[in-house]
């Protein structure tokens, strides 16, 4: 669940908004005009993720976002542009937005957006990979710190982006990571679609941590959802 304020000056796509956010379980305050959203975060105010609308009456939505980038607020932000103003686009990425959506909009493709903002917003508050120290993965160590697999003797150097995806999976406890979100927090970019490049990783990865990389007990493919990590299989799963 998260906290996220809508700025959109028009009722009804607020409302709209609003009432499937909160059916998925957030928090939704609506805010339509540009001056009372700048109180709200000048006031100290820190939402989970601001949908912000370009055109408001007062202070546009580009005129915000870099006023709020400018005084170091990180807050997600998603903005609403208008069909057939790409520069609104542009100019929304230049001055600090995550990612828009053109109006009008799919439904479906918002909320799917708002919800991979939120998630790259977990693993940004969840532990960096310093302090995940030395996580042991069944028989061998990974030291974080070191950037290192420790096996028995063997002591193998880990590459920066096997760290990080390492990492990630770890950061999720046991819950299965999707791999577009992977590739959005590992890579930096979506996959849109074409996830071979962790597929690679994964077998690399798996010929360091498991027993029979042919038989996988520790990092495991999750048909159509996603990768998951198991550190301690013969632990009985959810303690
Ligand atoms: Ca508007």
């Amino acid at each position: 669940m998260a906290r996220i304020l809508i700025v959109e000056d028009e009722a009804h796509i607020a409302q709209g908004l609003r009432y499937n956010l909160v059916t998925e379980g957030h928090e939704v305050f609506v805010v339509v005009d540009g001056e009372a959203a700048d109180q709200l975060i000048r006031g100290g105010d820190r939402p989970d993720l601001i949908v912000l609308d370009v055109m408001l009456p007062g202070l546009s939505g580009i005129d915000l976002c870099r006023g709020w980038r400018a005084m170091g607020v990180r807050t997600p932000i998603l903005m609403l542009t208008a069909r057939g103003f790409d520069r609104e686009k542009v100019l929304g990425l230049q001055v600090g937005a995550d990612d828009y959506v053109t109006k009008p909009f799919n439904l479906e493709e918002l909320l799917a957006r708002i919800s991979s903002l939120l998630r790259r917003q977990d693993w940004h508050r969840e532990a960096p990979a310093e302090s995940l120290g030395i996580v042991r993965i069944g028989q061998c160590d990974v030291d974080f710190a070191r950037g290192e697999v420790l096996r028995g003797d063997e002591q193998v150097r880990l590459t920066s982006l096997e760290l990080r995806l390492l990492r990630h999976l770890v950061a999720a406890k046991g819950r299965i990571v999707g791999r577009d979100a992977l590739m959005e927090a590992v890579w930096g970019f979506p996959s849109g679609g074409a996830t071979r490049t962790i597929d690679n990783f994964v077998l690399r990865l798996r010929r360091l941590v498991e027993p029979d990389p042919a038989r996988p007990v520790h990092l495991l493919s999750i048909r159509g959802q996603g990768l998951r990590l198991d550190v301690d299989p013969e632990r009985p799963r959810g303690r």
